[in-house]
């Protein structure tokens, strides 16, 4: 028996040393002391003992725990600082790195001319007013004195929704919605998103537009190229060349084209502006007398005007990009330059 003891003892306090990490360690702690434990199976021959052998053999067993004990909680320090020390060196930091400067974003080059253009407006005294991108029938063509023939309801340029329902084809709903809601002096720019079935170079099915427009007693086509020529020359420069040029549309009469002097070539020509010197940026004009009627403006005391421009166009022009597609690819390396 103790000589049983003293080969348990031996073995006990190896396996203890030999323990790689804390669980080994309490796995060797279950082996020996534990309810099927080695010495726990030793003891039960304790039974077959005389009364003198009893007590010798007892503290036998007491010095063997509590040698097994001391030598279990001094391996068991040292593995914690094994593991503090393998973890602190795991997250070591070298302060002497250069830092590696956080990632911002930048605005969508559309957001930046939306902003621009809008900024410049605000201090015309305009208001920004904004309208939902589904669009009633009502609200996006019969309003704006655009008939059920008109060729502008064509299947080819209108997504349809129902029969009464279209992705608005033109941020011009806006006008009708706030005429509506609000009675002259009215001064509103409404910039957004429009829908047409059109894809290419220079067309996409969704693009952004901004519509301004004007109410009031005794408004004129002077104030009207006024303010546009102004907002122009604060746009894309203080020398910068303006024709008006007569056009048609639906809701404005009479109605004009604005052209500014090729920013490329400079009105000397080339390929952007097919070799003209001009390129269109924006369509105007005064407020179609139909149009006041489906708001009840009286017409005989009130007049305005109206235009609206293609944000992706003039942000083409004032940054000199060539394929409309570049602001809707997400291309990184192409919005990284504003
Ligand atoms: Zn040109």
């Amino acid at each position: 028996m103790k000589e049983q003891l003293r080969q348990l003892q031996e073995k006990a306090l190896s396996a203890l040393q030999q323990a790689a990490d804390l669980k080994a360690l309490q796995d060797v702690r279950v082996q020996i002391l534990g309810k099927k434990g080695a010495l726990t199976e030793l003891m039960k021959g304790m039974r077959g003992l005389s009364p003198e052998e009893r007590p010798v053999v007892g503290s036998l067993v007491n010095t063997l725990k509590d040698q097994f004990e001391a030598c279990f909680a001094e391996r068991q320090s040292e593995l914690q600082q094994q593991a503090i020390a393998a973890k602190l060196a795991g997250e070591k930091i070298d302060v002497t790195l250069p830092g590696r400067g956080a990632v911002t974003g930048s605005k969508h080059p559309v957001t930046l001319v939306t902003e621009a253009v809008v900024d410049i407006f605000s201090r015309l005294g305009f208001a920004v007013e904004e309208g939902p991108e589904i669009e009633q029938d009502f609200y996006n063509f019969e309003a704006l004195n655009i008939p059920k023939d008109h060729p502008a309801r064509d299947m080819q340029d209108t997504f349809y929704i129902s029969e009464d329902l279209v992705m608005r084809t033109h941020t011009s709903p806006v006008q009708i919605r706030t005429m509506l809601k609000q009675p002259p002096p009215i001064r509103v720019i409404a910039p957004g998103t429009v829908y047409r079935r059109d894809s290419d170079l220079t067309h996409s099915p969704m693009f952004h537009q901004i519509e301004g427009f004007l109410v009031d007693e005794r408004v004129t086509f002077g104030d009207l190229k006024g303010i546009l020529t102004h907002f122009l020359k604060e746009f894309f420069g203080e020398g910068l060349a303006v024709r008006f040029r007569p056009s048609f549309f639906p809701f404005t009469e009479p109605s004009a084209e604005v052209d500014i002097a090729c920013v490329i070539c400079d009105g000397q020509g080339c390929r952007v502006c097919s070799g003209t010197g001009w390129l269109e940026i924006l369509g105007c004009g005064m407020i179609d007398p139909a149009v006041f009627d489906s708001v009840n403006y009286d017409s005989d005391v009130y007049s305005g005007f109206a235009f609206g421009m293609g944000l992706e166009r003039i942000a083409m022009l004032k940054y000199g990009v060539n394929d409309l597609r570049l602001f809707f690819e997400n291309d990184l390396r192409f919005l990284r330059q504003f």
